[in-house]
């Protein structure tokens, strides 16, 4: 069991959880669509700079199933599901055309995307647009670009399984909205949580995983996040690879076997 699924059950009081090994070979798939019950903080613009304690206290409730992608925006502004609300500057959320076949998700904000309001910013951005140019895509026209969790993470800037937990839905409601064909997940925090395991990136990359969100089958490549390339540049070729199996995947000339939910 995963430490996000182990997390939800935990706060649903069904932990400890035993299930058979003969049972557990029968459980149906799992799927990864929008929980249709969470009623959640769509905020008008104005309360977003509203304090904190205003703010938890005159949020309206919507669906999240209803929200819009400006609604889900402005809902993400004024969330107070974990601790990192009280260390942000503001939140990060995605951007792109919608609906778009390419979705690229990261794994949580850093300093310069925090200051500018907005994923991949500086030298991992500019690598992440250059690999991006020479599939011929562009951020802004081709691809939605966003993140696993909205708010940075101070200190080491890697998420705790519960801010990625509690940040969850928004992604979920983010990628109904978006309507990816393929979602690139890159680093781990981000492909862990769309494929809900705890494996490393090096054993989920090179391959094609596929979920359903939202009732649509969508296929998932995983590959490192460009700030752990620029540090370790030796995964740059590898990177380039899962880019490439994206590429071709999206125009239907790969030959990858899809692994299934
Ligand atoms: S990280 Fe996500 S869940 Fe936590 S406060 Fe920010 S938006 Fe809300």
């Amino acid at each position: 069991m995963s430490r996000f699924r182990d997390l939800a059950l935990k706060e649903m009081g069904l932990t400890p959880l035993w299930v058979p090994r003969q049972a557990a070979a029968a459980l149906p798939e799992v799927s990864h669509a929008v929980l249709p019950l969470a009623e959640v903080l769509p905020v008008p613009a104005a309360l977003v700079a509203a304090p904190l304690a205003q703010r938890r206290q005159s949020v309206p409730h919507l669906p999240l199933h209803l929200l819009t992608h400006d609604a889900l925006r402005d809902a993400v502004a004024a969330c107070t599901q974990c601790g990192l609300c009280d260390s942000r500057r503001q939140t990060v959320f995605g951007s792109g055309p919608l609906p778009v076949p390419w979705m690229f998700v990261g794994d949580g904000p850093g300093e310069g995307d925090e200051d500018e309001g907005r994923p991949f910013t500086g030298v991992p951005g500019r690598l992440l647009d250059n690999m991006l140019a020479e599939l011929d895509l562009r951020r802004g026209r081709d691809v939605y670009v966003s993140n696993a969790v909205k708010c940075r993470t101070p200190g080491t800037g890697r998420p705790e399984a519960s801010s990625v937990l509690a940040c969850r839905d928004w992604l979920m409601r983010e990628i109904a909205l978006v309507q990816p064909r393929l979602i690139v997940a890159l680093g781990a925090v981000a492909a862990q949580l769309l494929l809900d395991t705890d494996a490393p990136v090096g054993s989920l990359r090179g391959q094609v995983h596929r979920r359903v969100f939202d009732g649509r089958a969508v296929d998932i490549v995983v590959t490192w996040h460009p700030a752990y390339v620029l540090r370790k540049l030796s995964e740059k070729a590898r990177s380039w690879d899962d880019l490439c199996l994206a590429r071709e995947l999206l125009s239907g000339t790969s030959v990858a076997q899809t692994l299934p939910v």
